[in-house]
């Protein structure tokens, strides 16, 4: 079998962790399987690097953050290489243009546009172990890019389509994908499997354990996907696969929780057609990734509208509302808010989904600021200070702990 495997940053955070990641590989290629494994950088190294920046610049050029954000993975890929090498494999490491990833020029969030495996397939015929710098690839100028936060994952995905791998194994620190983060509910159980399209809501509404943009390239290219943990290889993971694949379909699969929204307030606002139209196509215009809309009746010619984009999206926003002060009596930002998500397939058949997590958080008097609903899930605004207890909450009123 050819598989592709992907250790995240604290899989490598340490030399010792190195180590351990080499020694996974060498079980996996004594037993008869041929490796290419894709790398993060070791776990701080981005935010160091990023924070080595922003000493010099409040806004560097994306092209050379780029440029020094593929340092990271470069190391390691480097080190994993020599670790095994040394242990008497043959082994290559590669940068994102040596495994033949052209991307388009957004750099810092560039995507994937093609990917050459030639190098990759000669160097897998010559018994080698490719080891690829994840997160990076090249644009057609010629320069470095990289795919956005926890983009590795992303690597790892493409390469397994790209070059029909049987199998995508992303290792990371817990043994697969949970009912929800089983570092904020202990309780959370390991599933066996999980949809795509559920695993692409949990990871969009969340659920950082695997980067959205992998899941949707493993939905669209059908690859096998699996999430295990290299801290204990011998436990079976969680397979991402089809809903067809999946016998036992689970009503609610996970809850997951977003920290990194603001909600966005207009008091007041000039009821008269137009007006949402030009603040939200100013906010695409700013690349601004709008999420929850909510506008209330509209009384004595003036109405509410309330709406959430990232955090890290906030001063673009504020620029652009900047625009519109002057079309209500008063703008504001509340950062002290975040997302809960409930996630199932089931929903699409069942009643009363909904009301069982109102009724949840209103037993622990938590107030829903702002709720959204689509097939597969149903998302709630609610006080930061209460994102912990709403998740267990959630998670056991679905039973999910059972
Ligand atoms: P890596 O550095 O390997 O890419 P990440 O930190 O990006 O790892 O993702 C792993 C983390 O995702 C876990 O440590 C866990 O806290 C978090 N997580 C959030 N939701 C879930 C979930 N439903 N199941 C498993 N892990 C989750
Ligand atoms: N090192 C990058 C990040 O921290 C990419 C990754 O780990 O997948 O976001
Ligand atoms: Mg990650």
């Amino acid at each position: 079998m050819l598989k592709v495997l992907k250790f995240g940053g604290t899989s490598v955070g340490t030399l010792e962790r190195i180590q351990n990641v080499a020694n996974i590989i060498k079980d996996i290629k004594d037993d008869g399987h041929d490796v290419i494994a894709v790398v993060s950088a070791m776990s701080g190294e981005t935010n160091k690097l990023l924070e080595y920046a922003d000493h010099f610049s409040s806004n560097p050029a994306s092209p050379e953050i780029d440029m020094l954000l593929s340092s990271g993975e470069r190391v390691t890929s480097a080190l994993l290489s020599i670790a095994l090498n040394d242990q008497g494999y043959l082994t290559t490491s590669m940068s994102g243009r040596e495994a033949g990833i052209t991307t388009s020029d957004a750099h810092t969030k560039a995507r994937i546009e093609n990917i050459d495996v030639t190098n990759m397939r000669n160097a897998i015929s010559d018994g080698k172990v490719v080891i690829v710098a994840g997160f990076q690839g090249v644009t057609s100028n010629g320069r470095v890019s990289t795919l956005g936060r926890g983009g590795s994952d992303l690597t790892a995905v493409a390469i397994a389509g790209a070059i029909k791998a049987d199998l995508c194994e992303i290792y990371t620190d817990v043994d697969g994908i949970y009912t929800t983060d089983p570092r904020i509910e202990p309780k959370a159980k390991k599933l066996d499997m999980i949809s795509y399209d559920e695993m692409l809501e949990l990871a969009s509404l969340g659920a950082k354990v695997l980067q959205t943009r992998s899941v949707e390239m493993a939905k669209k290219l059908n690859v096998n996907l699996v999430s295990r943990s290299s801290f204990s290889p011998e436990t079976p993971g969680t397979l991402i696969t089809k809903e067809e694949n999946i016998m036992e379909k689970p009503v609610v699969s996970g809850i997951a929780l977003d920290r990194n929204q603001v909600r966005v307030g207009l008091y007041s606002v000039k009821d008269k057609p137009g007006i949402a139209a030009s603040i939200f196509t100013g906010l695409a215009d700013a690349n601004v990734n709008v999420d929850m809309i909510i506008q209330t009746v509209g009384v004595d010619g003036v109405t509410d509208l309330d709406f959430t984009v990232p955090k890290t999206e906030l001063d673009t926003t504020k620029k652009v509302m900047a625009h519109f002060v002057n079309d209500a009596k008063k703008i504001d930002y509340n950062e002290e808010i975040s997302k809960v998500s409930i996630v199932g397939v089931g929903m699409k058949s069942h009643a009363g989904i909904a009301s069982k997590a109102f009724q949840a958080l209103a037993d622990e008097n938590i107030n829903i600021r702002i709720i959204s609903t689509s097939e597969i899930k149903i998302s709630m605004i609610i006080l930061e200070k209460y994102s912990e207890l709403a998740v267990r909450a959630l998670h056991e009123a679905y039973n999910l702990d059972k």
